[in-house]
């Protein structure tokens, strides 16, 4: 695997085999995919497709039981888990269905709660910018139980792009949000891809939510299915019903 190229994130020939003997069940299989810096992609498939494996062993939360995965040109494989605790915490922005903010921090401390775990101090620049970019410069003093959903979230997004990380990982961050709400979410993640070079990759079961990334990968049975470039809500939907119907 090439560490000079344009990826922020790389699979190469990704396995992921859980248990062993009658009982294994191959989660990823032979997967290898690029994702290009500054680009949002979506990956979508039925339930059980690997799409939770794909992105825990894209995170190094799972180790892959073969193949390779490269972070921000690193290959992480061979990094003792002390090392990937700390790449995680440098090169990798999370954001979760259920936003997981710490309920006794301000809306500041949140936001911030990455770098002071990782003992670093932050740009006051780019601090201000994530800010103004999620739109919570006037509530920095406010706890999470204050907020909406949807500004909770943007919490969770702020915080997520706080330690400048390669890739942006985003496990249905719709999910719990109302359809406005959601696309405003949605548009936001848009903004921190085209304005700020940011690298999201989004998993979600939301044709509408997909089709907000510049392309969609469809993973079936642990296999990538295919992919679709530009994807309109219908295009993506047509897509998962053959998926279904396989
Ligand atoms: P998805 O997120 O698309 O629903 P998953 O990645 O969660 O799919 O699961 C893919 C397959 O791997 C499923 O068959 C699931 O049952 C299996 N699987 C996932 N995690 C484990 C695990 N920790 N142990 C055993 N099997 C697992
Ligand atoms: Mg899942």
């Amino acid at each position: 695997m090439s560490t000079s190229t344009g990826y922020a994130l790389e699979l190469a020939g990704v396995r992921k085999v859980y248990g062993s003997g009658g009982g294994a069940v191959t989660a990823l299989d032979d997967v290898s995919v690029g994702v290009p810096r500054g680009s949002f992609t979506a990956v979508m498939g039925p339930s059980g497709s690997g799409k939770s494996t794909f992105l825990h062993c894209a995170a190094g939360l799972d180790r892959p039981t073969s193949g390779r995965v490269a972070l921000g040109g690193h290959e992480i494989g061979n990094l003792k888990e002390s090392a990937l605790t700390q790449l995680r915490r440098d090169r990798i922005g999370f954001i979760f269905q259920a936003y997981n903010l710490m309920p006794s921090l301000n809306v500041l401390q949140n936001i911030t709660l990455p770098l002071r775990l990782a003992g670093r101090k932050p740009d006051p620049q780019w601090l201000r910018s994530v800010i103004n970019g999620v739109g919570m410069e006037s509530k920095l003093e406010h706890r999470p139980a204050e907020l909406s959903g949807g500004q909770q979230q943007r919490v969770a997004i702020a915080r997520a792009l706080v330690a400048r990380p390669d890739v942006v990982l985003a496990d249905e961050p719709t999910g719990a949000l109302d359809t406005r709400t959601g696309k405003q979410v949605l548009d936001l993640l848009r903004t921190i891809v085209d304005h700020m070079g940011q690298t999201v990759l989004m998993v979600t079961h939301d044709p509408v939510a997909a089709s907000a990334a510049d392309r969609v990968l469809f993973l079936a049975d642990g296999k990538l299915a295919g992919h679709l470039d530009q994807p309109t809500p219908e295009r993506v939907a047509e897509w998962m019903t053959h998926l279904g119907e396989w």
